[in-house]
């Protein structure tokens, strides 16, 4: 038998499997197939980046609905009633004062407390320049 890479064997492709002939190192039924397993994989590969940009976009969106034109107070319940989440931000900006201000894009909010209750202080920039580089901050 002369070994031209076709293979008489059956095998099943791996997205729709149907079964197919072809050369051996032919993984996939049709061209349709090949496409359609390596966008599932960038898919797969790009979730966790899609899920990170997806909270910062929802807590832009928070802060933009919550701040009236200047920096604006609200207390912590507030903005965890709206599913707000704290943990995700797109940059920091920190001040002289050694205050931290946490940025979805454009808009941010200062963490504080004031008389014992946890409030934050939500700021809107001009800039969507990414804050600081964090070698500057050390020390
Ligand atoms: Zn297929």
């Amino acid at each position: 038998m002369v070994n031209d890479g076709f293979s008489t064997d059956f095998r099943h492709c791996p997205v729709c499997n149907t079964r197919f002939k072809g050369r051996k190192d032919k993984r996939y039924c049709s061209e349709d197939c090949r496409a359609a397993y390596n966008r599932s994989q960038r898919k797969a590969a790009e979730a966790p980046l899609n899920h990170v940009l997806s909270v910062i976009r929802k807590n832009r969106g928070i802060l933009k609905k919550l701040w009236k034109g200047k920096a604006t107070m609200v207390s912590r319940e507030r903005l965890m009633a709206l599913d707000f989440d704290p943990a995700v931000f797109s940059s920091t900006h920190v001040t002289s004062r050694r205050e931290t201000y946490y940025f979805s894009g454009d808009y941010g909010f200062l963490p504080k407390t004031r008389e014992k209750s946890e409030v934050a202080l939500i700021v809107q920039r001009e800039s969507h320049a990414t804050g600081q580089d964090p070698w500057t901050m050390i020390n």
